[in-house]
């Protein structure tokens, strides 16, 4: 399939781009998730002037494989006027598909826009590959049941891509029958939601390395343990995204912070400038849950959550965002107890006539 790559990090290696796997053909591109960091990229890059169709499939709901749903909507709807065509499931798709219509729901976008159609559907409408099977696997006990590594049937052989896995089951499958490419999500350090790199090593013989694509990775470490075994990289295209302008205020208090948005490129922003370092709480005023509002949260929620444990504070009054942003948290799998709402800003943490300042600014970069 050859597949390329608009990134091939995990959702913490912000340097190295949300990975997200993709194919175009004559005009159509289909896209296998499509994280933070995926719009910017596809913006950024000369290779998607000429589409005119895009297809994508998710394998998970966490962040930085789904977050960039709001965007490849609303570019299909206002840029070329054409609904997005969402890949699910064809057993099972209840689970998914519901997911995904409630992820519209909370970022304000209408299913209208989007067009649902079932691995059948597809069957040889693209020649880089006939068919397309969901098969359930092992990643985040939060998603659990809701998981899929994704099997293509092409005419070389058979394509495997595990996405976020720790099953080892369908690679020792291929090792034994025969494959074209297999496509592998590897860490060195997070062995408990990724394939543990040294498993991978045992389970493929050094002759079949070269057709076996690692990606998702945590670490540039991990890239050089791969190519020093003989493994192949999955090949990325992603530009440098750093140097875009950014779309949000923050402001640090000692070692509090409060940010004005935390839209899809917001966490990378925070996370390559080392923002969140020596912060123990951070405050996020919320209007709406617009997907430029919350997009990239659930990386935030999990990296203050799980590695600074500090504390995330939703600051709303609006009960509808309240409990969106509960359905949100539960749909990019991070714990409920990773966010405590508060009606306001502590006026004590900050004064009032600074966030009032960062609310004009605000405004003035809407426009
Ligand atoms: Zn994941």
């Amino acid at each position: 399939m050859n597949l390329k790559f608009l990134g091939i990090g995990s959702a913490f290696q912000t340097g190295l781009y949300n990975n997200c796997a993709y194919f175009i053909e004559e005009d159509q591109l289909f896209l296998i998730d499509f994280g933070e960091t995926a719009f910017e990229q596809l913006k950024e890059q000369e290779s998607f002037s000429d589409i005119k169709n895009i297809y994508v499939v998710f394998t998970h709901t966490h962040s930085d494989h789904i977050a960039g749903l709001g965007q490849l909507v609303d570019y299909c709807d206002t840029t070329l006027n054409k609904k997005l065509n969402i890949v699910v499931p064809m057993k099972d798709e209840d689970a998914l598909k519901e997911d995904i219509g409630t992820l519209l729901d909370i970022f304000s976008i209408s299913e209208d826009k989007c067009r649902f159609l079932t691995s059948s559907d597809i069957e040889g409408k693209f020649k880089t590959f006939q068919s397309i099977k969901f098969l359930k696997t092992k990643h985040s006990p939060e998603l659990e049941g809701k998981c899929y590594s994704l099997m293509f049937e092409t005419q070389k052989g058979k394509v495997l891509y595990t996405s976020d896995s720790i099953d080892t089951k369908y690679i020792e499958e291929l090792v034994n029958t025969g494959f074209s490419e297999i496509y592998v999500d590897v860490t060195l350090s997070v062995p408990e939601v990724h394939l543990d790199f040294n498993v991978l090593k045992q389970i493929v013989p050094e002759e079949l390395r070269d057709r076996v694509y690692c990606m998702h990775f945590d670490h540039p470490n991990t890239i050089d343990e791969a190519r020093k075994n003989h493994f192949r990289i999955a090949s990325s295209t992603a530009k440098d995204l750093s140097i875009l302008p950014e779309e949000f205020e923050y402001e640090r208090a000692g070692d509090k912070l409060i940010l004005s948005n935390c839209g899809e490129l917001t966490f990378m922003h925070l996370k390559n400038k080392n923002v969140l370092d020596g912060v123990k709480e951070v405050y996020l005023p919320l209007e709406d849950t617009n997907h430029s509002s919350v997009a990239s949260l659930g990386s935030l929620l999990t990296y203050c959550y799980f590695l600074l444990q500090n504390l995330l504070y939703i600051c709303t009054e609006n009960k509808d965002v309240k409990e969106d942003m509960k359905s949100l948290i539960k749909l990019y799998g991070t714990p409920e107890e990773s966010v405590t709402f508060k009606n306001n800003l502590p006026n004590e943490v900050f004064p009032l006539e600074q966030v009032e300042r960062k609310e004009k600014r605000k405004h003035v970069g809407e426009k």
